[in-house]
């Protein structure tokens, strides 16, 4: 049997109008027969208001009931979704997490996919047409519900996608494709044809939130064609794959940005062995992802040692380190989260010098600081003042001339 996954976003399932389109597009790999895999999310808004009430609830909630409470809303958007199908004659019904089942570590609120039961999905494929999967969520070896992080849909259907050994898994959204920078912040984004997996990873854990960072990893390991497009046109949207020839002639292929920082500084910490371990250890046992690091020689045998956390984790890091300080030594904290992390990638940087240089350069004539800069051999990113961001994503998208989609010139 052949098998199409699509997954469909928060803003594509938000209403019963708009889940009427879902379905025309549902309807078609149906009626060429194909059995098709429908992942859904939760109706746009819906993840954050019931985060909002767990905290409503509670100070501190309890991970596992959090996670429990989450999962419900991609529960509401399948069973809706199911009625309408079941309503055209369509032999359809709701699979959730726990019914596939999409076996998880227990890392409530970032859960790591460890399984899917491919062979129970065929099973019930051999009896339904439709499959109408809840995104996002899963269970643990303790049958508890988990969820796998903020746009998490993304990596169930990829996940799906490589269990079943569908051809692509298509991504529906609100946008017709993954763009040179987010089309909702800069009009002269251009929609990207086709992107290689490593840059577009980079283009997700920079910011690029049009795809989760995991399931792109997911797509690379297990070789999963990915299509992002639009659930409301049939243009065709952005291919990402395994990097070719036709790539990698371009120099820079997008800007990313990401709000969601904070910078945090010890001063004058003890310049000794150990000392980093002594900072960071703790930091990553409590799954707090640390990102831009530097070390600054400062005087007396002494070190300053700034980084970044994701913002909704700053409270929980500068407890940790406050807890810390007589073992760490560090003489004063200092925590900034009016900061953003611009980045610009593109695999043709690898043979190329000049791009941090002229990146650099387009920020000063726009008179941004930058206050943080970290390197990789396909990224530059920059750390700036937050208020800035909209700037600085247009000066570096106009500066490499993306809207052109003619970046192969060496600077
Ligand atoms: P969905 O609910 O369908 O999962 P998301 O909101 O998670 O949609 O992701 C789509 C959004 O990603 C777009 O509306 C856009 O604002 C944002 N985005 C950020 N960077 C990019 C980019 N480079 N290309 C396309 N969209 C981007
Ligand atoms: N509903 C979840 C979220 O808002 C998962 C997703 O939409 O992919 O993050
Ligand atoms: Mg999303």
């Amino acid at each position: 049997m052949n098998i199409v996954v699509q997954k469909f976003g928060g803003t594509s399932v938000r209403n019963l109008e708009c889940q009427r389109q879902v379905m025309q597009k549902v309807l078609r790999p149906y009626r060429e027969g194909n059995k098709v895999i429908v992942v859904l999310s939760a109706m746009a808004g819906e993840t954050n208001r019931l985060l909002a009430l767990a905290d409503e609830w509670s100070d501190n909630p309890d991970p596992a009931e959090r996670d429990s409470l989450v999962s419900t809303g991609e529960q509401v958007s399948c069973a809706l979704f199911a009625m309408l199908l079941k309503q055209q004659g369509v032999k359809a019904r709701s699979v959730l997490g726990f019914q596939a089942p999409v076996c998880t570590n227990n890392a409530f609120g970032s859960a790591r996919i460890t399984d899917i039961d491919s062979e129970k999905l065929q099973k019930m494929l051999n009896e339904y047409d439709v499959l109408v999967v809840a995104g996002f969520q899963g269970c643990d070896a303790e049958q508890r519900i988990t969820t796998l992080g903020r746009g998490g849909s993304d990596t169930s259907a990829v996940a799906m996608a490589a269990a079943l050994d569908a051809d692509v898994c298509e991504i529906y959204t609100d946008v017709p494709g993954v763009f040179t920078t987010d089309p909702n912040m800069c009009t002269e984004a251009r929609k990207i044809d086709r992107i290689a997996y490593d840059e577009m990873l980079e283009m997700a854990s920079m910011g690029a939130k049009v795809l989760q960072i995991r399931s792109v990893e997911f797509a690379q390991k297990y070789n999963v064609t990915v299509h992002v497009r639009s659930t409301f046109s049939d243009e065709p949207g952005t291919i990402v794959t395994q990097e070719d020839e036709t790539m990698e002639s371009v120099l820079v292929s997008g800007i990313a940005y990401d709000k969601d920082q904070a910078r945090i500084t010890l001063v004058h910490v003890k310049d000794t062995p150990g000392v980093s371990a002594a900072i960071f250890s703790p930091l990553a046992e409590q799954n707090i992802l640390v990102d831009m690091i530097v070390q600054n020689p400062s005087k007396d045998g002494k070190t300053d040692m700034t980084f970044t956390v994701p913002r909704a984790d700053v409270d929980q890091t500068i407890k940790t380190l406050e807890k810390l300080q007589y073992e760490i030594g560090y003489e004063e904290l200092h925590s900034n989260i009016n900061v953003s992390k611009v980045s610009i990638i593109g695999v043709g940087m690898r043979n190329h010098s000049g791009v941090a240089s002229k990146a650099f350069q387009s920020l000063a004539d726009e008179n941004i600081n930058i206050l943080m800069i970290s390197t990789s051999e396909i990224k530059v990113t920059c750390l700036i003042d937050d208020k800035y961001t909209e700037l600085a994503v247009r000066t570096l998208h106009n500066a490499f001339q993306l809207e052109n989609g003619d970046t192969t010139e060496t600077p």
